[in-house]
């Protein structure tokens, strides 16, 4: 399986109706209002000063949106579409917040001559100072988590414990706002907005590291596992109250007593079931996924945390296809097994695999089609038939493609290729959407 299949998101194509703009709207229009009141507020001591308060408001209030969005506040995914739009914006409000700060950095805004200084105000300098170089080094390590022309990838594990500083160097950021020494008599608001979000964000990123690992972790242990090829699937039954998700949700899972104490994310591979137990098929793609099938066995006690995600072909229409690649299948897997008989919409699946061994959960797609005649799938062996093309999948969905939605889960280049193909045959389908394995 190439890199692609490690990534996960949910990302209508254009022309699928999208709520999710009330997202980014939210974020940007607090960041404009702490600009606005900051250049307003000290136009007075000239535009650099007034110029320089803007851009280091907009910073620290972007700033604190990045840990609220990280702490995954789930009334507010939604708002995004799914839990990896509502990173891609903390990604990008985390880059902007970068860019801000350098420029707040350029144009220092100098009281020096209409304040009184104090040694909490020099200390408040001072921290600012280092925790504007300290979190520049950390976003530019996660900007460039992956180096272009290169190749060369941040291992993930140091990826993330670098990430969890961000939270301890924005108190800084916070401390450096309550503290430096400012000119008295100006217009309390921005302190009062800076404050609140910088209050906010210190809050969220307690909440991720400390609580919120406690409060949304539920103890399953392991009834089952088997391997098939490089894909080990696991059966998990509660411990104590059940997980309730909607079936093509994922969940983050760690087994820290058998040595996996990352917690990554996985596709629940089952639609949810009367006595809660779920499954979850992992393909070894890197160091985790590979000690994945040594490490764990029946018995072994697994905390899963979630559900995420909003990848739901019921918000789809009447003629559906279901395209997926390799491992791609998991979401196709648990809402092929909760078809019922009174499912009126017309399915054709399609997986595509490179051997025979990495077609999964036949037993499962076999049981739909029994259960319901509208369903229809379909297995292509890339070593045995050749690859899929646009073509061979216009001949055997039992319905016009250009009349249907495609629903993807796979290596970005399969997608590609056969949408650039529908499009040159005119059939190109009414939406797509897509799922990737991976926070972009
Ligand atoms: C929403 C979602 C659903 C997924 N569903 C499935 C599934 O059903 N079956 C399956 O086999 N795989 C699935 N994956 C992919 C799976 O999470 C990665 O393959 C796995 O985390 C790789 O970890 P590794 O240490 O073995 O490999 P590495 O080589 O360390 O990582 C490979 C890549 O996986 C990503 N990754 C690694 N660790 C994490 C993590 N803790 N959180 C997020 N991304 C990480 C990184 O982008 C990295 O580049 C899913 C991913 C996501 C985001």
């Amino acid at each position: 399986m190439t890199d692609a299949v490690h990534r996960a998101s949910d990302v209508p194509a254009p022309g699928f109706p999208t709520l999710p703009m009330m997202g980014p709207l939210l974020v940007a229009l607090p960041c404009l209002l702490a600009a606005l009141l900051g250049f307003n507020s000290y136009s007075p001591y000239g535009a650099d000063a007034a110029l320089g308060i803007a851009v280091g408001a907009a910073a620290v209030v972007a700033m604190a949106q990045t840990l609220i969005l990280a702490a995954r506040p789930p009334l507010v995914e939604p708002l995004f579409g799914g839990l990896d739009r509502m990173y891609r914006v903390h990604k990008w409000l985390g880059i902007s917040a970068m860019v801000l700060m350098i420029l707040h950095q350029q144009i220092e805004p100098d009281f020096e001559r209409t304040v009184r200084e104090t040694g909490l105000g020099e200390l408040g300098e001072e921290a600012g100072e280092f925790a504007f170089n300290a979190l520049l080094a950390l976003i530019a390590v996660s900007w460039f988590r992956r180096l272009p022309f290169i190749g060369l990838e941040i291992p993930y594990q140091i990826w993330r414990f670098s990430h969890r500083f961000m939270g301890a160097l924005f108190a800084m950021v916070v401390f450096h706002q309550f503290f430096v020494d400012m000119p008295t008599g100006v217009d309390p608001s921005l302190s009062m907005l800076l404050n609140t979000f910088g209050i906010a964000g210190v809050i969220a990123w307690i909440y991720t590291e400390l609580i919120a690992p406690r409060l949304r972790r539920r103890a399953f242990t392991i009834t089952e596992i088997s391997q098939t090829g490089d894909t080990t699937t696991v059966t998990l039954r509660p411990e104590g109250r059940a997980m309730r998700w909607r079936p093509g949700q994922f969940a983050f899972v760690r087994a820290p007593e058998a040595g996996l104490s990352e917690p990554h994310p996985f596709t629940i591979a089952s639609a949810p079931r009367p006595d809660g137990t779920l499954a979850f098929s992992v393909r070894a793609l890197g160091g985790w996924t590979r000690d994945l099938p040594r490490a764990l066995r029946a018995g072994t006690r697994v905390q899963i945390e979630g559900p995420y995600g909003r990848f739901d072909f019921r918000k789809g229409g009447a003629r559906q296809i279901w395209l997926a690649g390799g491992i791609g299948i998991t979401p196709f897997l648990a809402w092929a097994e909760s078809l019922t008989e009174a499912e009126r919409r017309d399915i054709h699946l399609v997986h595509c695999v490179r051997t025979q061994e990495d077609a999964i959960g036949v037993e499962t797609l076999r049981a739909a089609v029994a259960r319901n005649p509208r369903f229809s799938f379909e297995v292509v062996v890339t070593t045995r038939d050749g690859r899929l093309t646009a073509e061979r999948l216009i001949g055997a969905a039992p319905f016009a493609v250009k009349d249907a939605d495609l629903w993807f889960c796979g290596p970005t280049g399969l997608k590609d290729g056969i949408l650039k193909g529908l499009k040159a045959q005119g059939q190109m389908p009414r939406r797509v959407r897509f799922e990737q394995f991976e926070f972009v």
